[in-house]
């Protein structure tokens, strides 16, 4: 193949996490020439709280059972069924799941989801590839790697690459606007009293309403992530350092003292942003578009976005088509992705997004919440607020 082919794609996704690889695999029968970028080798690590939502799971059985089942078989796991929520005030409410879901650690879950890629489409995986610049003109959309070799080119370039994405900063720069941001920190233990490989676990603190401290088991072998996020507004406000934050709660908190206190910490904390959604953004222009985290699409009640990284990864894969079907890579072209996203994603997250500020000053409320959880008609319509 001449060289100027071999750098040329029809389409580069840039990002292979859930976004990425959804993507990836809702192309597999485009007949397109795609490349897929990441700069880690799998398997790689991602912070998280490793819990797979529903959602994300019923996306990529909509695009084959084949996926959920073999995703299923080859992740290690634990099966979620229920999540017991517990109040500022100690009082308790439990959640229990429709949808099949589990968690899983990152390190797995990612990779697995990767070699579904690797197994069902012929994209062209680059691992170690990590991108420096992205530049977009008439004809056509240019990558430049981070070690100096070779760009490459593409009719459209897909920003799929997380929070800190390099395609946002480059082509639809923005500063951050710490309401909808978040900050959140994650280690795994082994040894903690009173888990449940079923069950997740949230804990709402009077302190810090903007967030919550989540213990979520991750596998057979009694391993669980650990973690506590808050809204970064509100970390600014009261200068909250998070990790220390998260060992005085392990001490002190009178339901979770006594259950660490014979447990192992495996990890050191490490954190990470999560940039929320809550209000419409722009995700588009001219041959590129942006997904998952880099298109700022994680619940800002939950905190999750793996879900929403898969969907929207789905509805790209859409757009990519339309445009090679019409020829037309124009940014008024792929605003037709932007209105999809809002209407079936964004609606929702801004929902939760008047939510979770509704809550975050007010402990009596989420107190109350919690009381009035427990009556099965409530608990019917808080089901189907969060999915
Ligand atoms: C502490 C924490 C806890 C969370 N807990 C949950 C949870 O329990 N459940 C849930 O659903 N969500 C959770 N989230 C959110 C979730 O992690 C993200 O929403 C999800 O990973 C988004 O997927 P993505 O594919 O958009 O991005 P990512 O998963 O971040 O993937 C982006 C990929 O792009 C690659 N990349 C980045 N920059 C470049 C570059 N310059 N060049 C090449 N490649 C690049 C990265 O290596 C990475 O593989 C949590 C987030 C945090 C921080």
């Amino acid at each position: 193949m001449p060289d100027a082919a071999r750098h040329h794609y029809d389409v580069i996704l840039i990002g292979a996490g859930p976004a990425g690889a959804a993507c990836a695999l809702a192309l597999r029968h485009s007949g397109l020439r795609v490349a897929l970028l990441d700069k880690a080798r799998f398997p790689r690590d991602k912070v998280c709280g490793d819990a797979i939502p529903g959602p994300a799971l019923k996306a990529l059985r909509k695009l084959s059972e084949d996926f959920y089942q073999e995703l299923r078989t080859r992740t290690p796991r634990a099966d979620t069924q229920t999540s017991r929520l517990v109040a500022p005030d100690g009082g308790e409410a439990r959640v229990q799941w429709q949808l099949p879901t589990f968690s899983s650690p990152r390190l797995h879950f990612d990779h697995h989801l990767l070699n579904l890629v690797r197994r069902h489409t012929s994209t062209e995986i680059r691992e170690n590839y990590a991108v420096r610049d992205v530049q977009t003109d008439a004809h056509c959309a240019t990558v430049f790697p981070a070690d100096g070799s070779p760009p490459l080119t593409a009719a459209l370039v897909l920003g799929c690459d997380g929070a800190n994405s390099v395609v946002a900063r480059k082509l639809l720069p923005r500063p951050l606007d710490r309401r909808y941001h978040c900050a959140a920190v994650r280690a795994y233990y082994r040894g903690i009293s009173g888990t449940n490989e079923q069950t997740t676990e949230f804990f709402f603190l009077k302190e810090h309403l903007a967030g919550y401290l989540w213990i979520f088991p991750v596998g057979p072998d009694g391993t669980c992530n650990v973690g506590f996020g808050m809204v970064s507004d509100q970390i600014a406000a009261g200068q909250v350092n998070l990790k220390e934050t998260m060992q005085e709660v392990l001490r002190q908190h009178p339901a979770l003292a006594p259950r660490f206190a014979q447990a192992e910490q495996l990890t050191p904390i490490v954190g990470f942003g999560l940039p929320l959604g809550g209000t419409p953004r722009p995700s588009t222009g001219p041959r590129f578009l942006l997904c998952g985290d880099a298109a700022s699409l994680i619940d800002p009640l939950q905190g999750h976005g793996i879900d929403t990284a898969i969907e929207s990864g789905v509805l790209a894969a859409a757009q990519v088509q339309r445009c090679f079907a019409q020829q037309d890579f124009s940014a008024a072209f792929l605003q037709q992705y932007e209105r999809e996203v809002e209407e079936k994603i964004g609606r929702k997250l801004t929902r939760s997004y008047r939510l979770m500020r509704f809550f975050a000053d007010k402990p009596w409320v989420v107190n109350a919440g919690f009381r009035v959880a427990r009556q099965p008609l409530v608990k019917k319509w808080m089901l189907k607020l969060v999915g």
